[in-house]
């Protein structure tokens, strides 16, 4: 028992519905052992004892659909250009593992500086993605994407890649390995199909996009004549085991067999929101469907942060709503519960009720963001911002303290990624073509 640590704080927020006052947070081996009042300890506090203040301990957030490290075209998805295909995919045959280690180091500093304590990511290069979730601490639900036709990486040799890397990050207690296909006209039916059994077989969750673009739904018209969810449902491939992101081009009859699938579809309000496409967030709730809440990435939104996120996805969801106006409340249990419970299938919680992983952040309560405070949960997701999140926990272990970076050196990380990044644009050609003004 001598190893627990004690975090005091003005509110502890254990979940959406309960909160509590100048209580003590206990941890034990990085799990919660309990929350108790602060008036149960005299004087002599235990050794271990932190007292945090006047802040509020809160769980902390879930991206359910990041790529950290595609924060290379930041401020280029603007123009005329398109985001994906000539933006995203005009740069990404430049990777290599150590650019990709580099750059997500960069994305996981911005999402944790705002809160963030677990990310699902797909991307290229996951052995990386993950070797940085380690170096900085963050909780990774990692995926390596899988593509077998047009994009920068493609073929067998990817698949065997995933399957490696999930084999080699099964027993590590931050990074959790995802079967990653990239999105319905980009892998092959078949491959499609495989990988599906491989997830159901080896108990992996599966993060794809699904109906994120115009060009996907053409596709899939041309060569399998129906939507690309019916194309997957009619695959067998979405299941509740599924995380779907996007589910923003669609046509009749797609959400209904989306909602019967059981799959998470994922909103990713800053890109749908530009783009001028959201997904149908109203319908999908009046179907009873759970959706979550990520950020994506650069060249549809340029940042990581959960808590802007979130608000966004308040104020899309109900700028169209007729009747189902959701609340700041939805909106956290979303970020911090929902999106985490789905995407382990059931295994975290995202509270801070007992044995629940000690994933926290504090959030400090004397700033004129946060004052005056009437309701903690209702500040968190409408008034704070990152400078208001001042330490974050994963596994109990600190990541963050007082705004800094407790595992890096965050100048070293900001020069070597810009370093990376130049490589990059160097390499491709990039340089060029924004001195060009081709993305203008
Ligand atoms: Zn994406």
């Amino acid at each position: 028992m001598s190893n627990q640590q004690y975090y005091s704080a003005k509110y502890i927020v254990e979940n959406s519905k309960t909160i509590h006052k100048n209580s003590v947070l206990i941890i034990n081996e990085g799990l919660v052992v309990d929350i108790i009042s602060l008036e149960t300890f005299s004087e002599n506090k235990p050794k271990n004892f932190v007292e945090f203040g006047d802040v509020v301990i809160s769980p902390g957030f879930t991206n359910a659909h990041s790529h950290v490290a595609l924060n290379s075209v930041k401020g280029l998805g603007y123009g005329n250009a398109s985001a994906l295909y000539d933006v995203m995919w005009g740069i990404e045959p430049a990777l290599d593992e150590e650019i990709v280690y580099k750059l997500s180091l960069l994305g996981m500093m911005d999402a944790i500086s705002s809160g963030t304590t677990s990310i699902n990511d797909h991307y290229f290069f996951a052995e990386s993605v993950a070797r940085a979730c380690e170096t900085i601490g963050i909780r990774g639900f990692i995926g390596h994407t899988i593509m077998t036709e047009y994009g920068p990486w493609t073929g067998e040799e990817q698949i065997g890649l995933a399957k490696s890397f999930n084999q080699n990050w099964l027993n590590s207690k931050t990074v959790h390995p995802v079967v990653a296909p990239h999105e319905t006209s980009t892998v092959s039916p078949k491959v499609l199909k495989e990988l599906n059994s491989y997830a159901r077989e080896n108990n992996l969750p599966t993060h794809i996009h699904l109906a994120q673009t115009q060009k996907e739904m053409d596709y899939i018209k041309t060569n399998y004549n129906t939507s690309p969810i019916k194309h997957a449902y009619n695959l067998e491939i979405l299941n509740e085991h599924v995380i779907a992101a996007h589910c923003n081009v669609v046509e009749d009859g797609d959400l209904e067999l989306l909602a019967e699938s059981g799959a998470f579809p994922i909103f990713c309000p800053t890109t749908h929101g530009i783009g001028g496409k959201p997904m149908n967030t109203n319908y999908l709730s009046k179907l009873n469907v759970d959706w979550g809440i990520g950020t994506d990435c650069s060249g549809g939104n340029d940042d990581y942060d959960m808590l802007e996120e979130m608000r966004t996805a308040l104020i899309l969801n109900n700028s169209v709503a007729q009747d189902g106006f959701i609340k700041p409340k939805d909106i956290f249990r979303k970020a911090s519960e929902e999106n985490i419970t789905r995407i382990s299938g059931g295994i975290f919680s995202g509270t801070l009720s007992k044995n629940q992983k000690a994933d926290f952040i504090t959030i400090l309560l004397n700033t004129p963001r946060m004052q005056p405070l009437h309701d903690v949960v209702n500040n968190i997701v409408m008034c704070a911002s990152s400078r208001e999140v001042n330490d974050v926990y994963v596994n109990g272990e600190c990541i963050l303290k007082d705004s800094k970076f407790q595992n890096i050196d965050e100048e070293i990380i900001l020069e070597e990624g810009i370093k990376a990044l130049n490589s990059l644009f160097t390499k491709t050609g990039f340089d060029k073509k924004i001195l060009d003004g081709d993305f203008s």
